[in-house]
C-alpha cells in the first residue's frame, strides 16, 4: 500500500534529507505536498521527480517563477501563507514537518487535526506551544515522532520502557562551532564562522543556534515538553564528536545510550518507517577505528542560553513564545550585521525580562492567537532594543 507523504520545508536541509529517503522507494509513497520559500527552482524539481500534488512555496512573489518552473507538468503551483495552510489540510499519512521557525507551528497543527502523523523536526513547534501540540495531537488520534536526533534518540531508548522509571535524560551538544574559541574571543566571531558546524550539515539557522547553544536551549525545552519529564531531570552534556545523541538513565543506574553517525537521515528514517525499522543508507560506525569519544559538562557561563531555558521552563505559558520569537529575531539581527555574537542572549534575556508579567500575557490561554502575539510582542521588544542601540 503507497502511503500519502507531504514535506513542509521540503527546500531546506532536513527536507531534502527526507526526499532523498522517499526518492529510494518512489513506489512505496504517493507524494501529497511539498513546500519551500525562495528556491523554487528545486522545489519545482522534487515535485515533478516524486509526482506531488502541489507544491507551495511560502512567497507570494515567487508564484510566477514557480508556475513557470511547473509548466507542462501536471503539479499544481500555489503560493502564501494561505496556502501552506491549506496544503497542511489535504489528507496525508505521514508530514514531514521541517520549516525553520515559529512559521512551522500552524501547518503541523492542521496536519494534526487531520489525522496525519507528525514526523516533528520543527522544535520550535514544542518550545513556542508544547502543550498545544501534544494535546491537538491527543484529541484527533494523531501522533507526533520525534525527527530532532536527540529526541529520536531518547524515543527509540524509551521503546518498550515506562516513563516513570526514567531518572534523568541527558542530551548531547557538539559545543558547535566555538567550542574551544576563548571566552574573549567570543564577541568578534564572525557569520561566516559562525555558520560552520564541526560535525553536521544544517541549515544556517541552526547551525548558529548550534554555535550559541540556543538549538541545545530549544531542544531542552523540547525534551520536556515530549516527553512529560520535569526540568530537573534533563541534562545537556558536551560530546565534541556527535556520535552518541542522547542517554536515558533509569530507576535502576542504566544509562541506554544511542549511538551513531551524525545522519539526519536515520532520524527521518526512523519516523518514516516507524514503528518498524527499515535498512537506511547510514553509514556503520567503526567504534575502534574511532577509539575515544570524549564528554564534558557545558560551561553555564559561556552558553546563557542554557540557563535562559531553565527560566522558561520555570516561567511557563507563553514564555516559550517569546524566548523563541524573541531568539528568532536576535538571529536575525547577527546576520543582518546589526548585533554581534554574544549580544543575541543579552537581547533575549532583557525581553524575557521586560515581557514577563506582561498584562497581554500573563494568563492567556495557549493557543495560536496567543502564541503568534508572544512571538510579535517578542520580535518588536528586540527591534526595539536594536534600535535604541544604534
Ligand atoms: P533550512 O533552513 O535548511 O530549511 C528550512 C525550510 O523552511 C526551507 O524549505 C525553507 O524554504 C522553509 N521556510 C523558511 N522560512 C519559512 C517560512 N516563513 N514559511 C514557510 N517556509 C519557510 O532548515 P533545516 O536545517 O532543514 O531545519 C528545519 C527544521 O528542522 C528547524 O526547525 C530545525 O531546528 C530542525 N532541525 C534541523 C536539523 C538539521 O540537521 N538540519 C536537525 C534537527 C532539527
Ligand atoms: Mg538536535
Amino acid at each position: 500500500m503507497t502511503r500519502r507523504v507531504s514535506i513542509f520545508g521540503a527546500t531546506g536541509s532536513i527536507g531534502q534529507n527526507t526526499i532523498d529517503l522517499i526518492a529510494r522507494a518512489p513506489a512505496q509513497y504517493q507524494v501529497v505536498a511539498l513546500t519551500g520559500g525562495q528556491n523554487v527552482a528545486q522545489l519545482a524539481a522534487d515535485a515533478r521527480r516524486l509526482g506531488a500534488q502541489v507544491a507551495v512555496t511560502a512567497d507570494p512573489g515567487k508564484l510566477d517563477s514557480l508556475r513557470a518552473a511547473l509548466a507542462g507538468s501536471p503539479v499544481q503551483a500555489m503560493a502564501g501563507r494561505a496556502a501552506l495552510l491549506e496544503a497542511a489540510a489535504m489528507p496525508a499519512d505521514w508530514v514531514m514537518s521541517a520549516i525553520v521557525g515559529a512559521a512551522g507551528l500552524a501547518p503541523g497543527l492542521i496536519a494534526l487535526q487531520q489525522g496525519a502523523t507528525l514526523a516533528l523536526a520543527n522544535k520550535e513547534s514544542l518550545v513556542t506551544a508544547g502543550p498545544l501540540l501534544m494535546a491537538t495531537a491527543r484529541q484527533h488520534n494523531a501522533r507526533v515522532l520525534p525527527v530532532d536526533s536527540e529526541h529520536s534518540a531518547i524515543f527509540q531508548a524509551l521503546v518498550g520502557e515506562d516513563i516513570a522509571q526514567v531518572e534523568r535524560i541527558i542530551i548531547t551538544a557538539s559545543g558547535g562551532a566555538f567550542r574551544d574559541t576563548p571566552m574573549q574571543d567570543l564577541a568578534h566571531v564572525t557569520l561566516a564562522q559562525a555558520s560552520s558546524h564541526p560535525n553536521w550539515a544544517m541549515g544556517q539557522r541552526i547551525t548558529i543556534d548550534s554555535a550559541s547553544m540556543f538549538n541545545k536551549a530549544l531542544e531542552v525545552i523540547e525534551t520536556k515538553e515530549f516527553f512529560g519529564v520535569s526540568p530537573q531531570q534533563i541534562e545537556v552534556l558536551v560530546h565534541p564528536e556527535s556520535m552518541v545523541h542522547a542517554l536515558v538513565g533509569f530507576c535502576d543506574g542504566a544509562l541506554m545510550a544511542h549511538v551513531g553517525p551524525p545522519d539526519m537521515r536515520h532520524a527521518i528514517g526512523y519516523a518514516l518507517h516507524w514503528p518498524q525499522r527499515q535498512p537506511l543508507p547510514v553509514a556503520r560506525l567503526d567504534l575502534a577505528a574511532i577509539g575515544q569519544l570524549s564528554f564534558r559538562a557545558p560551561d553555564l557561563a559561556r552558553y546563557p542560553a542554557l540557563r535562559l531555558a531553565g527560566e522558561v521552563m520555570q516561567a511557563g505559558g507563553l514564555a516559550g513564545a517569546v524566548f523563541n520569537g524573541a531568539k528568532e529575531r536576535a538571529l536575525d539581527g547577527f546576520i543582518a550585521g546589526h548585533i554581534g555574537f554574544l549580544e543575541m542572549a543579552v537581547l533575549v534575556e532583557k525581553v524575557l525580562s521586560q515581557l514577563a508579567g506582561h498584562p497581554e500575557l500573563a494568563n492567556a490561554t495557549l493557543d495560536l492567537d496567543n502564541v503568534a502575539h508572544a512571538d510579535h510582542l517578542a520580535r518588536r521588544a528586540v527591534d526595539a532594543l536594536i534600535a535604541q542601540r544604534a
